[in-house]
């Protein structure tokens, strides 16, 4: 992504943005709306709506089809609202989503598609087809949730909040996008590209993006996506913050603390060492990197010299050349500990093992692009005030990391307490950023006799 001609100059302008005016853009975020979480840095400039995009989004708003798609979102507020309690009740931990995929896969056929699927994988897919001369579009939002299957996962209703572990990431997405299948179908749209929904697995932690890989690999023929995740209506996020994580194994032969000291190296000795190397880290603020030992396990009682510990680290950036050099250092310092400690002792009878158990790819969709721009023109003709963040780490890597454009957009309504049990969200008005980003979708694919689709079909078919 960064290798193309506008990448590291649209970034550098991101970048230079972030490093301005932080402050008071997420000054200007929070006054806009408080449930703009810390992570969602606001980036400006904006890039110039042209006058091809601002107009196929007008002829878009005018179309009496297009229209009553809209007007049907905000009628089936109740509806969404309902199924988004219903998904939100079925467990999908990591590696566990069947269940709720099932459920999805029965709901998008009752909202009126016809062609849908579960993959390999478990992703649940429903195309709806344009007249066949347009773009392919995935609008992607994922079925698994932190939560283990044991979670209460019952909602519960307070001051027009509803509580539910899930309920904002990603359930709600979930809910909107039969919401959209189902206007477009009452309101007949016919657009000119494919539009292919897909309730994908594996999004959260050690699914490490599973789902969305077994999709692209499957896919070649997609031109762009349209991620929905639980972010403030007004937010767009063209950026993935790429991830690396490692389980790391230290093995000793181990002895007694009184006996065998001074004859055998120790496990947890050798990992402290690390730890310590790593905590001293100064990684980069712009582009942002972070690190951080994340568990530690090991040792058999408090007079043994242990014979094993181990450690899961996980490192960020939004940078793509920053996260190979503080992964680069870490893996160093590792190998140093081990080195250090076997030093200490004589011989080498301390191993490392290192395992890569995560790897979430980064890229950037340019700020001009079409795609970007759709987005922000559906915001301004909806009157909805713009923000647009970076950071965040979700399934847009891996269509970035295949050069195929992405952003994420919020489904509607309010959001709190993310991948904690007091999750919860605020539906109200919510119909607002679902008809902000179906207009977007509409403007990518094009409707037919209407607009133009404002993005290209992909050479890489
Ligand atoms: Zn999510």
């Amino acid at each position: 992504m960064l290798k193309n001609a506008s990448g590291p100059m649209a970034l550098r302008s991101l970048i230079a943005a972030v490093t301005l005016s932080t402050a008071a853009v997420t000054a200007l975020a929070q006054a806009v709306d408080p449930s703009v979480p810390k992570w969602a840095r606001p980036v400006i400039p904006w890039p110039t709506v042209t006058t091809s995009v601002k107009q196929a989004i007008n002829s878009n708003l005018a179309d009496a089809s297009v229209k009553a798609s809209m007007d049907a979102l905000q009628a089936d507020e109740v509806r969404t609202l309902q199924e988004t309690i219903t998904l939100s009740e079925i467990a999908a931990p990591p590696f566990g989503e069947e269940k709720r995929a099932q459920a999805y896969l029965e709901m998008l056929k009752q909202s009126g598609l016809s062609d849908v699927s579960m993959d390999k994988e478990g992703n649940v897919i429903g195309v709806r087809k344009g007249s066949g001369k347009g773009p392919s579009v995935v609008v992607d939002a994922h079925l698994d949730t932190v939560f283990p299957a044991t979670t209460d996962l019952k909602v519960r209703e307070k001051d027009g909040k509803y509580f539910g572990p899930g309920i904002t990431d990603d359930t709600r997405a979930l809910a909107v996008m039969l919401s959209w299948v189902r206007a477009l179908k009452s309101a007949n749209v016919k657009t000119v590209g494919d539009l292919i929904f897909v309730g994908s697995v594996g999004e959260e932690g050690n699914g490490d993006l599973r789902g969305m890989r077994a999709f692209f690999k499957e896919h070649t023929n997609i031109d762009a996506m349209l991620g929905l995740e639980a972010t403030p209506v007004g937010v767009v996020s063209p950026l993935n913050t790429g991830s690396i994580r490692y389980e790391v194994k230290y093995s000793a032969p181990g002895g007694h603390s009184y006996g065998a000291f001074g004859e055998v190296p120790s496990a947890i000795h050798a990992m402290g060492r690390a730890i310590a190397m790593i905590a001293d880290i100064n990684a980069t603020k712009v582009p942002r990197t972070t690190y951080n030992v994340g568990i530690v396990d090991g040792g058999r009682s408090v007079n043994t010299i242990s014979p094993d510990a181990t450690m899961e680290v996980d490192m960020r950036s939004d940078g793509v050349k920053e996260l190979k050099a503080i992964e680069k250092k870490i893996l160093a310092m590792i190998e140093k500990s081990v080195v250090l400690e076997n030093k200490r002792f004589g011989g080498q009878a301390l191993t490392v093992s290192i395992k890569k158990i995560g790897e979430r790819p980064g890229g950037l969709t340019p700020s001009a692009h079409p795609l970007i721009q759709a987005a922000l023109g559906s915001m301004r003709a909806l009157g909805q005030k713009e923000l647009m963040t970076v950071g965040l780490s979700t399934n847009a890597g891996i269509p970035l990391s295949l050069n195929i454009p992405t952003i994420i957009m919020g489904p509607g309504g309010k959001f709190e307490g993310f991948h904690a049990l007091t999750e919860a969200m605020d539906p109200k008005d919510g119909y607002k950023g679902s008809q902000i980003a179906l207009l977007t979708a509409l403007s990518l694919v094009g409707v037919e006799g209407v607009s133009k689709p404002v993005i290209a079909i992909r050479n890489a078919k």
